[in-house]
């Protein structure tokens, strides 16, 4: 492959396919497979660290001028690490792809709290931060938007909001109603963990909890992010 930015000319392997067993967590990070594969879906140029899912599709002048001169790129690294995805979202954020750049932040904290993910990386203050300041052009539909505020929130040791975001949310469905009060019963908790939806429905198993929402016909991934 060739890189876009500086023509240097390399092997690299391409990713052509991934598949999840399992329900997702409840920021949507996939189950396995696709949760190991992570670094495969991006590409790093070893001659001058651009990083992107197709290193070869054109870029334009500002972006190669960005790479070519910011310090953040001077550093090689591999496509499974905090650098890589950060970099992808400094990308990201100067061409003004905003959901891209939210994506691959929340990866950049997956990929630091690796596969057993029991702590919540400091990253997600960051993220956090990137999503409120940009929340109305991520392209998320209402309820996954406000799922993913909820759990954003609750890692990063905002319970009162999480509890207050619950009380006042408007959802639309059964489904999100059930995460967002599982995402409260947690909040009561100072539950930082990671969860899946799985464990929503066991709670709601456990406690016979009841949404007053309708049902919906809902795909258990019903957003991904546009790689
Ligand atoms: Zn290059």
């Amino acid at each position: 492959m060739t890189c876009a930015v500086c023509g240097h000319t390399f092997e690299g392997r391409i990713l052509t396919s991934t598949n999840t067993m399992g329900p997702p967590d409840l920021d949507l990070r996939p189950a396995e497979m696709a949760r190991s594969t992570l670094g495969m879906e991006i590409t790093v140029c070893p001659n001058c660290h651009y990083v992107a899912h197709d290193i070869a599709e054109p870029v334009s002048e500002e972006t190669k001028n960005f790479v070519l001169s910011d310090a953040a790129f001077q550093t090689d690294c591999w496509a499974y690490s905090v650098q890589a995805y950060r970099n992808l979202m400094r990308i990201a954020v100067l061409e003004e792809r905003f959901h891209d750049a939210f994506s691959a932040y929340l990866k950049a904290a997956w990929i630091e709290e690796g596969r057993d993910r029991l702590q919540p990386s400091p990253i997600r203050q960051e993220v956090l931060q990137f999503f409120l300041e940009h929340e109305k052009e991520l392209e998320f539909d209402d309820d996954t938007r406000l799922c993913m505020r909820a759990d954003l929130l609750r890692r990063t040791g905002h319970f009162k909001e999480v509890i207050e975001l619950t009380e006042s949310a408007n959802t639309s469905d059964a489904q999100t109603d059930l995460i967002m009060h599982y995402q409260k019963h947690l909040s009561e908790n100072k539950d930082v963990r990671c969860y899946t939806i799985g464990f929503a429905r066991r709670w709601q198993e456990e406690t016979g909890f009841i949404s007053s929402k309708p049902e919906k016909e809902v795909p258990t991934m019903k957003i991904t992010f546009n790689l």
